[in-house]
């Protein structure tokens, strides 16, 4: 059986008295594209914030490639090669696209950053052209991509995206998913949360439904995508 490289196995999580997270068990494999769908509340950032030890989890085990990271520190989660492009595309406003980028090779040393800078300029083209600008002024579809390059910039073996759409123009969000699809095809495991479910089913291989904490369904994004009940809460009922 091959084994996962992100698993969740019946994971608790609460907050003081409330329980955000009830018996999660999820898995993502390497090279695949996976997504957590699920309305407002219902326990998504905890998920994502929990792989990095805060909150930390009450019962369950959280492993990464086998090793079970439940309970270790944030700094040595991002050391495996997990990172994280977080909800609300949390740039540093006074530093430059560039200089925003080089910090994303934090984790690793800086031995590869010309040239991940320069795959990173092709995969967005628009940091290119604005890399001499700070981060503070760029539009926010801009400083998603900005967010999601400077990830990357970690050489990741899997990436995590918190709501790459969100309060972007559909315009963005389509360009940001396009992005996101191709570096699916170059191999990138992806596991991304999104109340944005038709671009996050459609990009996704396989997909989790989260409703009050709990995973109340799975299947492949296709799948998802006509299946009536999904159509009907998250989909607009289209
Ligand atoms: P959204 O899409 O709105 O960000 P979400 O699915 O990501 O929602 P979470 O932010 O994970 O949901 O919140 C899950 C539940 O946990 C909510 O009821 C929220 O109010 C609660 N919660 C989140 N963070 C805290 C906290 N620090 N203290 C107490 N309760 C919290």
């Amino acid at each position: 059986m091959s084994q996962a490289m992100l698993e969740f196995r019946e994971v608790d999580v609460y907050y003081g008295a409330i329980q955000a997270l009830q018996q999660v068990s999820l898995q993502v494999d390497q090279g695949e594209t996976v997504a957590l769908i699920g309305a407002n509340g219902a326990g998504k950032s905890t998920l994502l914030m929990s792989i990095f030890g805060q909150p930390r989890i009450r019962s369950g085990q959280i492993l990464f490639c086998g090793e079970d990271i439940s309970r270790k520190s944030t700094h040595f989660v991002a050391s495996k090669g997990i990172a994280q492009s977080p909800e609300g595309r949390r740039v540093f406003p006074d530093m430059t696209v560039e200089e925003n980028l080089l910090m994303g090779t934090i984790p690793i040393g800086n031995k590869y950053a010309a040239e991940d800078l320069q795959t990173m300029f092709e995969l967005f083209p628009r940091l290119k052209e604005r890399r001499r600008q700070r981060a503070m002024t760029m539009s926010g579809g801009e400083q998603q991509m900005l967010a999601i390059a400077r990830a990357l910039m970690s050489r990741p073996k899997l990436l995590l995206l918190d709501e790459p759409s969100l309060g972007l123009a559909p315009i963005v969000v389509k360009q940001i998913f396009q992005t996101l699809r191709e570096l699916a095809r170059n191999g990138m495991t992806i596991f991304l949360v999104e109340q944005n479910a038709h671009h996050a089913l459609k990009l996704s291989d396989r997909a989790y439904v989260m409703v009050n904490g709990q995973i109340r369904m799975s299947g492949s994004g296709e799948a998802l995508l006509v299946d009536p009940q999904v159509r009907k809460a998250y989909l607009g009922g289209a």
